[in-house]
């Protein structure tokens, strides 16, 4: 970091009166018909630098910093945006960069209004008209974004080679997390992924539209150069056992995902058009060539397109069906069913309202009850039935109640079904891993799981979650594993 990055204590009192005047500066976005059109990320960012830095101004940099303590990894965000206040974009970056190994995805994917952006205490003060926070994500975007394009993330000196090893499996944010501090400790590192390409749900799953997929590469290009290397096509468990690795390596990290959709179970749902919202999504935003092949095969929309299911990961099936009938010349319908009210719905207020814009449709109230098939076995309507909301449930949301023979047909060509995603239970199994539902049981401090030498982390023990919490899990279980094999060399 350069001199003029300072700890806390270093940093002058600002004007916090005065700081509260200081107008919110605008997020750019690119409208709803024509982003419909393009498959580039919808959020543009701040008009120029001079934006960005008159909104980190907007931080009065208060010692209690709520903003630090409801981020999963606990950036130091008032001493980022003070940095980026006075202009210092590399070591804003860098500050991020401290805790965080992507701040160029979380910046841009977080839900920022349950994390940082919601215990901001600008955004908090109880003024009329309210004052909104400071938009810590679109700056955090902002300086990441700036460090890529500026010579990227410094590259350290490596340390001797150890001449100890670890395996990773599974390149998302949990497996690149760990692979990066293991290789920066000066150990080999070998990451082992199923997918034809590294980059977990960030490559295969998170549509272009919210994070461009040079983001993902860039990250991976950065890794490389720190001697991580990457074995693709190669499914653990299946092509490569634990044993093996074992037998090659010191330490294995398990960061395989809770990537096995739900399915409804319901009779129908393996006819043609009905897919997995994975299957669906990658088919959507990637090239053949980057897909295996056996979903190489692209979806052709017709009129009538139905997500099932009302989270993020139905947002983006919905507005990807939308960019796919728009950009074929078409003008199919795209429906999202959910089975509670908008009020219960789990995802991100802005990812609905984005759907809105780019003219989804929203049924309320609706649950499947089977799917209805042509003699040539493919798809063309959904039956549903209406729902009414009874008790709240364990989650405190409110529990859908079935309404006795209202079921009816909704006319559909495609069906995606957005249903959230499980552990991979047979795996965790099989390998004799301690585990409820295929989600593992971890050490709460150090990740490593029953077996000796082998950790864990991100979706694959939390459950379906987020990038943030992903890394957050990753980096305490690559200070176990960075511990584990200290302890085995002194053996
Ligand atoms: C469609 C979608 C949209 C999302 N949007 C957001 C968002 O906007 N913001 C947010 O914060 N989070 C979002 N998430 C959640 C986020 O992507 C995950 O929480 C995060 O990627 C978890 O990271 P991970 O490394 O634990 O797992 P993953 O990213 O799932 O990576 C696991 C990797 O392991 C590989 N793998 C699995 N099994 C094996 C095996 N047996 N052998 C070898 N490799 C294997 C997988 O192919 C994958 O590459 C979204 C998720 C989905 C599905």
């Amino acid at each position: 970091m350069s001199e003029g990055a300072r700890v806390e204590s270093e940093r002058p009192k600002v004007d916090r009166k005065l700081r509260f005047h200081i107008p919110a500066q605008t997020i750019f976005k690119q409208d709803a018909a024509e982003r419909v059109c393009n498959w580039n990320e919808v959020t543009l960012g701040f008009a120029d630098d001079g934006a960005a830095r008159t909104e980190a101004e907007r931080c009065i940099q208060c010692p209690a910093a709520p903003c630090i303590k409801a981020c999963p990894v606990q950036n130091d965000i008032p001493g980022a945006l003070w940095e980026l206040e006075q202009g210092n974009y590399l070591d804003a970056a860098n500050i991020f960069r401290l805790t965080s190994s992507m701040p160029e995805v979380c910046g841009r994917i977080c839900p920022q209004e349950r994390l940082c952006e919601g215990s901001c205490v600008v955004g908090n003060q109880k003024r009329v008209p309210p004052t909104p926070p400071v938009r810590i994500g679109r700056l955090e975007t902002f300086v990441a974004d700036y460090q890529r394009d500026n010579g990227g993330p410094p590259k350290p000196a490596l340390p001797e080679p150890s001449g100890r090893s670890a395996a990773v499996i599974g390149s998302g944010p949990a497996g690149l997390t760990v692979a990066e501090d293991m290789a920066k400790a000066g150990h080999r590192v070998i990451v082992y992924e199923a997918w034809p390409k590294p980059g977990g749900i960030l490559l295969y799953g998170i549509p272009n539209f919210k994070l461009d997929k040079s983001v993902a590469e860039a990250k991976i290009a950065y890794l490389e150069e720190l001697g991580v290397e990457f074995v693709c096509n190669t499914r653990f468990g299946v092509d490569i056992s634990l044993a093996a690795l074992q037998e090659e390596h010191d330490a294995v990290f398990l960061g395989h995902g809770a990537s096995i959709g739900a399915s409804a179970g319901l009779q129908g749902e393996d006819l043609a058009g009905i897919y997995a919202a994975t299957d669906f999504l990658v088919r959507g935003n990637l090239h053949g060539d980057e897909l295996p092949d056996d979903k190489r095969e692209p979806v052709t929309l017709g009129a009538n397109t139905v997500v099932i299911g009302g989270g993020d990961t139905s947002m983006d099936c919905v507005r990807t069906a939308i960019r796919l009938t728009t950009q074929a010349g078409g003008n199919g319908k795209v429906s999202c069913v959910y089975r509670r009210t908008e009020a219960e719905m789990p995802g991100r207020a802005e990812e609905r309202n984005h759907a809105l814009q780019e003219g989804v449709d929203f049924l309320f109230l609706e649950a499947p009850s089977r799917f209805v098939g042509d003699p040539a076995g493919y798809v063309t309507a959904v039956e549903f039935v209406r729902m009414e909301l009874g008790e709240p449930d364990a989650s405190g949301r409110r529990r859908p109640v079935t309404i006795a023979g209202s079921e009816h047909l909704v006319p559909a060509d495609t069906v995606v079904m957005a249903l959230g995603y499980w552990g991979d239970e047979p795996l965790a199994a099989g390998l004799g891993l301690n585990h409820k539902y295929g989600l593992l049981a971890v050490d709460s401090e150090t990740g490593a799981t029953n077996l000796p030498g082998v950790f864990a982390g991100g979706d694959n023990v939390r459950g379906a979650d987020l990038v943030v919490t992903a890394i957050a899990e990753a980096k305490r279980a690559a200070r176990g594993m960075l511990e584990y094999l200290a302890a085995e060399v002194a053996k």
